[in-house]
């Protein structure tokens, strides 16, 4: 099966035996772009798409008209719905013009035939295993060094932004395109606080008046793994028992600055103008992309409409309550003394 779906090339083929999973993730688009309808359709409707900028106190938030989302914006995602639809993830349910990338052991990079960014990749594992962070942040590390020529890598919780919550995947796209990836010292020295700087490894919480984050870091992956690790056990004592912290995560990387992860703290799903009608219904579900300064907008009558008020009453009503925040900074400060 798996022989079947992946991607032949003699290009690709060398990039893979050095190692360059970039460059041969670079190879697989152009080729998909070419080969794959849906794709190029996907990307040619992407550059004709309006952009709006909203300009805060140093930061900007970028609106995207993407019609093409409308489906994942919308996405039902409860139990009963996931149950109901066949998966999209798995390789059985995929487009047979999709090919794949091995990556090591468990892990495919295929392309994204709804992009946000310029290049933008899905990150599947290869068997159907639920969306959950704890055990494959190593994996979000490892993909993250390995594309990080050209990419980023980002990651959506199940309850918080995945549109298969069942299917463990990541995303991954043009390095540098998400407005925050820019912004990142600014935000840091003029809304964060430190939590820890020692040698290689520095975690700071960052409030930009609109979205709440912890900043991980480091020059060493296992650094950076036992400040993820420590992070998640204090933010599991304010989570639903039975459930993932909800989180965004952005994660990049530099040979000698090593890693950058933002984790984006969230207290529910979707905003409450989401879910009413008429003129004060708006059509948008933020994930990973927005928090990053990349509001996707499937409906254009929102996209017309919306302000910068809207987008800040948004973004604070899902990001986390200023109380479980301020419990997060001491916890997580008390850990790391
Ligand atoms: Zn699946």
């Amino acid at each position: 099966m798996l022989q079947k779906i992946l991607f032949k090339d003699k290009e690709a083929k060398n990039h893979l035996e050095n190692d360059e999973y970039a460059d041969a993730a670079k190879v697989l688009l152009r080729h998909q772009r070419l080969d794959w309808k849906m794709l190029a359709d996907g990307y040619e409707f992407l550059s004709s798409q309006k952009i709006k900028e909203f300009e805060f106190d140093g930061f900007t938030i970028k609106l995207q008209f993407n019609p093409g989302r409308i489906h994942s914006t919308s996405a039902q995602v409860d139990e009963k719905s996931i149950n109901n639809r066949k998966c999209f993830l798995c390789n059985e349910n995929r487009p047979p013009e999709q090919k794949a990338i091995q990556y090591k052991k468990d892990y495919l990079i295929i392309c994204n035939p709804f992009p946000i960014l310029p290049e933008h990749f899905t990150i599947p594992h290869i068997s159907h295993l639920p969306q959950k962070i704890k055990n494959s942040f190593p994996m979000m590390l490892s993909l993250s060094k390995d594309l990080s020529k050209y990419y980023n890598v980002f990651y959506n919780g199940p309850a918080c932004g995945a549109s298969a919550p069942d299917h463990m995947h990541f995303q991954s796209g043009t390095a540098g395109f998400f407005p925050i990836e820019n912004e990142l010292s600014f935000l840091k020295n003029e809304f964060g606080a430190t939590l820890l700087d020692d040698i290689g490894l520095a975690v700071t919480a960052v409030d930009d008046g609109l979205r709440k984050f912890i900043l991980i870091e480091g020059k060493k992956g296992r650094d950076v793994q036992y400040a993820f690790d420590t992070f998640y056990k204090v933010y599991k004592m304010i989570s639903k028992e039975d459930e993932e912290p909800m989180m965004n995560i952005v994660s990049t990387f530099k040979e000698k600055k090593g890693w950058k992860v933002i984790l984006f703290l969230r207290s529910k799903h979707r905003p409450s103008c989401y879910y009413k009608d008429g003129r004060d219904k708006i059509l948008h579900s933020p994930a990973s992309t927005d928090l990053s300064g990349i509001c996707v907008i499937p409906r254009e009558e929102d996209f017309e409409k919306i302000t910068k008020e809207d987008i800040v009453k948004i973004f604070q009503e899902v990001s986390l309550g200023k109380e479980q925040f301020e419990f997060m900074k001491s916890g997580l400060e008390r850990r790391f003394e």
